[in-house]
């Protein structure tokens, strides 16, 4: 637990379900207030109040289209209302889905790069000048993936949001440092959330996966959390414009496990 997270008001977009209600969970275990932006699954959100509630935490909700500067600005308008201050914001929304690159179309593009990359330059940018404004040294969370260093073909829309995301981190961490804020990126490796749901329900789907995982197991939303609250924490004061990678060695070129190359 970091003490110094009490208090503080934290907006974690796309909250209403795997790693993003697993940090809004943890952030109000750290009872810090919680702005829970979501998109879809509100009849979850409910209950996500409710328990950080029972945490000692306090929480609200704000429906929003991440890739929608006129959302992403309610969003804040709504935690500075609420709250009377931002100090953490979370950009954690994201979406996948499979194409063969020959195939994709505009659309496909468009609506992966809109979400994953525009909706965290809109999210940065404007926590960015919500801390400038009231002189806050805040922290800016992003979660990018594995893929913003593992090329992934049949998801190009996705490697190159996360890929962008990466640079973007680093870009602005330069950019804000002077100014203390602080800005990291989080790259999970195979977590159990809904956007792995069909792909983990099929067991041949999901040893393949297990294979590229050298610590052995498929990664729990709560161990990407805790990686969230350590970087908001003071105990990663001096951690900027990086990328913690959360993925079980997935990044570590597994196929060389055991001598082989
Ligand atoms: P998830 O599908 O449970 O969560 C994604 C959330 O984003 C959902 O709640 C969804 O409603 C929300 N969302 C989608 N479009 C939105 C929009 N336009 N505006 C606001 N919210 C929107 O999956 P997850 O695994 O929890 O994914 C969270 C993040 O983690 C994503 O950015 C994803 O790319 C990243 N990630 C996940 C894994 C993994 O294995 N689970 C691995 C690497 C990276």
């Amino acid at each position: 637990m970091y003490t110094e997270l009490e208090g503080k008001t934290v907006i974690i977009t796309g909250a209403s379900t795997g790693l993003g209600k697993a940090m809004a969970l943890r952030f109000g275990q750290e009872k810090a207030n919680v702005v829970i932006n979501y998109h879809s699954k509100e009849e979850n959100v409910k209950e996500i109040i409710q328990e950080i509630a029972q945490n000692g935490g306090r929480a609200i909700s704000q429906k929003g289209d991440v890739s929608k500067e006129e959302d992403i600005k309610a969003l804040i308008q709504s935690a500075h209302e609420s709250f009377g201050s931002v100090d953490i914001w979370v950009n954690n929304a994201g979406i996948e889905n499979e194409v063969p690159s020959e195939k994709m179309t505009l659309e496909n593009w468009k609506e992966v790069i809109d979400v994953n990359l525009t909706g965290t330059f809109l999210g940065c940018r404007e926590a960015i000048n919500y801390m400038l404004d009231h002189k806050i040294k805040g922290k800016i969370i992003n979660i990018s993936s594995v893929h913003e260093q593992i090329p992934w073909p049949h998801f190009v829309h996705y490697a190159t949001s996360k890929g962008g995301v990466k640079l973007m981190t680093e870009t602005l961490a330069l950019e804000f440092a002077p100014k203390g804020i602080r800005i990291n990126n989080i790259a999970p490796g195979a977590i159990e959330t809904p956007i792995n749901a069909v792909k983990f329900a099929d067991p041949e789907s999901r040893a393949a996966v297990q294979d590229l995982i050298p610590i052995g197991y498929i990664g729990k939303p709560e161990e990407i959390a805790s990686v969230a609250a350590w970087l908001a924490s003071n105990e990663s004061s001096y951690v900027t414009g990086t990328t913690i990678f959360a993925d079980g060695g997935m990044t570590k070129y597994p196929s060389f496990q055991g001598g082989n190359g």
